[in-house]
């Protein structure tokens, strides 16, 4: 059952005109990794799959589309439960972002800084990344505005509708079970690795690949700066890659070095504990799957930098999603990572971490659409224990 209240939102949000410029986009397909048993028919299949693919042409979407990403709008978010405990309270509307996430602005950077050092080509180049599906929306799109084929590997715990929105959006999308570890040959790490063995492969590896960040670097951290009149003292950022939490870190320490800069991380997840001085040796047996989706690792990525990063806030499957619930109540339909940022927030503020004199920016990475059948749907929550009533 679809959550009463949101129903309508949903529904209003998810028929909402697809741009125009993407009627010219042929869907991508779809491949289950899990349908191949045997870890000795894996290689062959997917050679064969990579073959299949015809070469994609440059679609008819506009320069303006892509020179708009991040120009993303400030919002101030009013809630009543925190006044007078905190100055001001701002989050950034990625749904004016074209693919509709905060990770459209390195979706841009990585194929563009590709294009310059000549690691792609148009029209011959496939670029192939695992993500949990905002990164490769960016991707594909991107892709189909410089005419270069996209396979993205995402775990099965992504939504099917993410899934679909991926394919839509020119994406062939290859589905790979979640709990497995990234050494198992059926992981999406596995997978990704596998494919970038092929001809005309290039992966971005967003995880290490220092693109990630530098976008941030370049556009989000000068936008939050810019956008709170230099009055931000603290930011709330959910860590994955790493690429946001660090590109803003960088640049906003460097315009004034005592803004707190907090991470937040799921349980299950190793990044705080590295942070804390844990070595990756000692700190991967804490590793364990965790149902929340979009922030969090098992390893650690290059592009996290503990640097620039004060602290992580560490938060759990259930605030993460009851938070998410939370959100529409305060006029925002987000994805599960905002929730949990603004749990993180909470947290802060309960704390003491984040005090009466303090004006924070909070990430809330992407939209609530394509999270509609698991955190928005009542019954998902229930029959996965999620729910306080269950
Ligand atoms: N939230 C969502 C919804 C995401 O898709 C991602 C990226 N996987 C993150 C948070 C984490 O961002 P980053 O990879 O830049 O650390």
């Amino acid at each position: 059952m679809e959550r009463e209240g949101y129903k309508q939102l949903s529904y209003i949000l998810g028929n909402y005109p697809t741009p125009s410029y993407l009627n010219t986009v042929v869907p991508g397909s779809l491949f289950y990794v899990n349908s191949i048993k045997q870890v000795k028919d894996l290689a062959p299949a997917l050679s064969n799959f990579m073959l299949q693919l015809t070469p994609n042409s440059k679609t008819m979407i506009d320069r303006q589309v892509i020179d708009k990403i991040g120009s993303i709008p400030l919002r101030e978010i009013q809630d009543t439960y925190v006044e007078g405990k905190v100055k001001r309270v701002w989050t950034f509307d990625v749904s004016t972002n074209p693919a509709l996430s905060i990770k459209d602005v390195i979706a841009r950077q990585l194929i563009e800084d590709a294009l310059k050092k000549k690691k792609v080509v148009p029209g011959k180049t496939i670029v192939v990344e695992a993500t949990s599906g905002n990164t490769g929306a960016g991707l594909a799109l991107l892709g189909n505005y410089y005419g270069l084929n996209t396979v993205l590997v995402v775990p099965d715990k992504v939504s099917a509708e993410k899934i679909e929105r991926l394919r839509k959006l020119g994406a062939h999308v290859l589905v790979a079970p979640t709990k497995v570890s990234p050494q198992d040959p059926h992981s999406y790490y596995s997978i990704r690795d596998l494919l970038g063995k092929h001809k005309n492969v290039w992966v971005p590896q967003q995880y290490d690949n220092p693109s990630n960040s530098k976008a941030h670097e370049l556009f989000t951290g000068p936008r939050i700066w810019e956008e709170t009149r230099g009055k931000v003292t603290a930011v709330i950022i959910p860590a994955g890659t790493g690429g946001t939490i660090s590109g803003i870190g960088r640049y906003l320490k460097s315009k004034n070095p005592n803004i707190k800069i907090i991470g937040v991380d799921t349980v299950g997840s190793i990044l705080s504990l590295l942070k804390q001085g844990y070595s990756l040796k000692d700190a991967s047996p804490h590793a364990h799957s965790y149902d929340i989706q979009g922030f969090g690792e098992d390893f650690l990525p290059k592009n996290m930098d503990f640097n620039v990063i004060d602290m992580f806030i560490k938060v759990s499957d259930i605030s993460g999603l009851q938070m998410t619930q939370m959100l529409p109540s305060l006029g925002f339909f987000q994805g599960q990572s905002s929730g949990a940022s603004y749990a993180a927030f909470l947290e802060a503020l309960d704390s003491n971490i984040i005090r009466k004199h303090d004006s924070v920016f909070i990430m809330f990475p992407d939209v609530g659409i394509p999270y509609r059948h698991d955190v928005y749907n009542d019954t998902w929550m229930q029959s996965n224990k999620f729910s306080f009533n269950y």
